[in-house]
Parts: C-alpha cells; structure tokens; sequence
C-alpha cells in the first residue's frame, strides 16, 4: 500500500464557505473527496505499477451514486451541474488521476447529453428525439452500473477540431455501420459502451464536421476490437489502448445526441472541452499537500523527519502556494462560468484556465520533488506518480496547452472574421 494513500482527512480543495457553494453542492463534493481517499487511494500505486484498470473503483461508484452524479434527478442520478461535477472530478484526482480521467470520460457522456444538452438551442423534434432516447443510456448506468467511455481520438486532425472524424457511420436499415480507429480510448476493455465521435455519411456525400454523430458502440457488439499494448509515462491506470470498429452495426437507439447536435455543442458550449481539466487541479493539489506533509515529517510512511525549518524549503513553499492559489481562483471562475454562448472573454478565460492547470499541475510536482528531496520520489509514495500523471494534462486534445496559447493569442488580437491586407 502506498503510504500517503492512507491520509484521512484532506480539507476539501474548495471550502464551502469560502468559495460559496451551495449546501447540496458542498455534500456531492465532500462524497466525493471521502470515496478518494477511502477508495481510490488505496489502490492507486498498484493500478499505476501494473497498468491495469481500476474497474473495482468503477463498481464502488455505483451504489455511492457516483456513476450517476450527472444524470438528471428524474432520470435517478445525482443531478450535478457542470462545476460540481467539475469541483468533484478534483477531489478524486487527489487520490489516482488515473481513476478520475477515467471517470471523467463516464460522466461527460452524462454530462454532455444531460445538463448541457438542456442548454442548447434544439427544434422541438430534436429536443422531443433526445428526450426520448436518453433515459436508455441512464437506465444502463443507474440500474446496472454500466459504463462508458470517450474514445475520439484518431492521431490526425479531427480531434483538435480542425477535419471532420474518419470514423464513419454509414446509415442502413434501422442504424449505422460504423468503421474507423480511436487512438487512446480510454477504458478500453473496460468500458460496457464506447461513446465515439463519427461522420455520419451516405453513399457519395462528402465527409463535414456538421455531421458528426455522437453514438454509444456496444463493447461486444461485433466487428469492435482492443489492440495494441499500454506501456506509458503516465495515467496508466487509464488502459488507452487502440479501438477497432469495422462494420459493426450500431442501432439508431444508441445516438447520444441527435443528427447535427453535437457540433452544435461543440460550437456553442465550450467548456464542454475543460472537463479534462479537473483531475490535473486534483493533481495540483495533491502535489502541494504532499510537499507541506513531507517538509513537516508527517508524510505517512516516512520518518518524521522535519525538513522545514530551511529557508529553501518555506520558501519552495510558497512559491508553490502562490501557483496553487492562482490556478485555483482562475480555474474556479472558469467552471463557474460555463454555459451556452459564452462570452469571447469567458472562452478565452476557459483557454487560460486549462492551459494554466496543465501545466501548474506538472509544475508544482516537479517542484515538489526537488524540494522534497530524493526519498520523496521513490515509488512507495505517490509523488513520483502524480508527477508523471500530471505531464499528460497539457497534451489532451481538443485544447492541449499549445493550441490553449494558440487560440488565446490569435483570438485575442483577430475580431471574427478580420484579416490582414
Ligand atoms: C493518458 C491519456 C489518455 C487519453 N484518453 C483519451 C480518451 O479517452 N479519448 C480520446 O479521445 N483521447 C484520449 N487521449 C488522447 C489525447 O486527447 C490526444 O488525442 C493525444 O494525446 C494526441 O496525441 P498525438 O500524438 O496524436 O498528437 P498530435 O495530434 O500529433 O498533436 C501533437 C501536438 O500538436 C498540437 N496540435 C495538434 N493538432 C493541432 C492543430 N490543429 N492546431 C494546432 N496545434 C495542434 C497539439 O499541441 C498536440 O499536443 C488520451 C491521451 C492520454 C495521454
């Protein structure tokens, strides 16, 4: 067992009080903060060390609710908004970055076609189909504790927003055939549905993002493979192995959101894209507190050694304090602030605010480490992880942290539309 792991009483990342949640708010977070440190961090380093899924994380969510925080209440989930999943996702990144990455792939298939899709512009018919449709999906998780996952990755353009996905959907009777590879599908093997992203195209039409479905495959449906082995730095936990689908039938029920809806989504929501974010602010913290236990010799599992009455070290401190601090208030802001049609300066905040926790989260490891000292990385305590965890978040697409500087700058200096002569 890794010796941190053990910690008990972890204040929460973001005190009610101080940051004015609401009271149920304030209770789905805290259940969350206690399932990390009781559940998930336990099992973390094995997980990590083996590079195996913590499917057993998976199956103790169920009947705490957490597979289903942000399924609506009448469709018997929790009902989460966007930041209290987002402050909840954080508290479990605390504890295996791996297992909340994970779980954040889960919720958003939730999430997105939940809270979000509520948000969005749709006709009546749209709005009357997905009504339909979603309390399936729902059924599958609260009932029998199903899971699914995000697998839209392809290794070329499409992830990053720029082409549309080459994973088709041809229509047929009563369906698709869907063919294609996802690159890092995370949970595969795992996942009971994968909730890909895919250019729906008829015979003889061009490929265009505007037709891009959002469609649970069936993991045992024919025609799917897993391929390819799981050797990385870092989030080992997740197994983002190589997803195959060829021809693999997939009933027009499994739509997650109707025809044309999800580059809606894609266009007018977001911060639909921050919610990789969360497990790196959970990594953040979890680096500090960490480097404040170990400088005070009260790491669990370490000597009590006390090494923080060096300058060095108080001061290592509070650099590290201040880049929390400042990661936290600016993320904060962010989550708070999702909704449809945001504002230009509340996109470019959110670009600010997922570039800067993925960045700090790996910045504040690194400096943890060197400040801590060498027999703070060896692999019986969690430092080493959460710093190699943490070098991930900067390279999740769509909003890695070089194109989070890219389209801050360009969209900073260009009003839509404007050109140079
Ligand atoms: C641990 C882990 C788990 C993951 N899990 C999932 C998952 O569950 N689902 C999923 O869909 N993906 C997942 N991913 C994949 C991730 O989101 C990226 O798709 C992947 O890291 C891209 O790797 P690549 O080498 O293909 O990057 P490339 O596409 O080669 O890009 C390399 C870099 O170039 C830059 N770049 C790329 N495209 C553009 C552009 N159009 N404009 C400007 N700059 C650009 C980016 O900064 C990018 O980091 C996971 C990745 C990791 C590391």
């Amino acid at each position: 067992m890794n010796a941190i792991d053990t910690h008990k009483s972890d204040a929460p990342i973001f005190a009610a009080d101080a940051f004015r949640l609401g009271d149920e708010e304030a209770a789905l977070i805290d259940r969350a903060r206690r399932f990390g440190a009781r559940v998930l961090a336990p099992r973390a380093a094995k997980h990590d060390r083996d590079a195996t899924f913590p499917i057993e994380n998976f199956r103790d969510m169920h009947p705490e609710g957490l597979l289903a925080i942000c399924i609506p209440k009448e469709n018997g989930g929790l009902g989460a908004s966007y930041r209290t999943y987002a402050l909840a996702a954080a508290e479990l990144g605390r504890y295996c970055g791996a297992t909340a990455l994970s779980w954040n792939m889960h919720v958003c298939s939730t999430l997105w076609t939940g809270a979000l899709a509520d948000d969005l512009e749709m006709s009546a018919a749209e709005r009357t189909e997905h009504n339909t449709r979603r309390p399936a999906h729902y059924r599958r998780i609260v009932e029998q504790g199903a899971i699914y996952s995000q697998p839209f990755s392809e290794g070329g353009a499409a992830a990053a927003g720029a082409a549309a996905f080459g994973t088709e959907a041809k229509p047929v009777d009563g369906g698709f055939l869907v063919s294609g590879k996802k690159i890092f599908a995370s949970l595969s093997g795992a996942a009971d549905y994968y909730g890909i992203l895919c250019t729906e195209r008829a015979e003889g039409e061009a490929a265009s993002r505007r037709n891009t479905l959002y469609l649970a495959v069936p993991a045992k449906a024919d025609g799917v493979s897993v391929v390819g082995d799981w050797d990385p730095l870092g989030m080992r936990g997740t197994v983002s192995r190589t997803l195959l689908m060829k021809d693999v039938f997939v009933s027009e029920s499994e739509l997650l959101m109707p025809h044309g809806v999800y580059f809606r989504a894609a266009t007018s929501w977001p911060h639909m894209f921050l919610t990789l974010s969360p497990t790196y602010m959970g990594l953040a913290q979890a680096a500090y507190d960490f480097t404040v236990a170990y400088l005070r010799g009260e790491a669990p599992g370490t000597p009590p050694v006390k090494r923080r009455m060096f300058p060095t070290k108080q001061i290592a401190v509070a650099e590290m304090r201040v880049m929390l601090e400042q990661t936290k208030a600016l993320w904060f802001q962010a989550v708070s602030e999702a909704r449809a049609n945001p504002t230009k300066e509340q996109v470019l905040r959110a670009y600010a605010a997922q570039h800067t926790v993925m960045e700090n989260a790996n910045a504040l490891a690194a400096k943890a480490i060197r400040s801590c000292g060498g027999q703070s990385m060896l692999k019986s305590l969690p430092l080493e992880r959460i710093y190699r965890d943490s070098r991930c978040g900067s390279l999740m697409l769509p909003w890695t942290a070089e194109i989070c500087l890219d389209r801050l700058g360009r969209e900073t200096l260009y009003e839509p539309g404007e050109k140079d002569d």
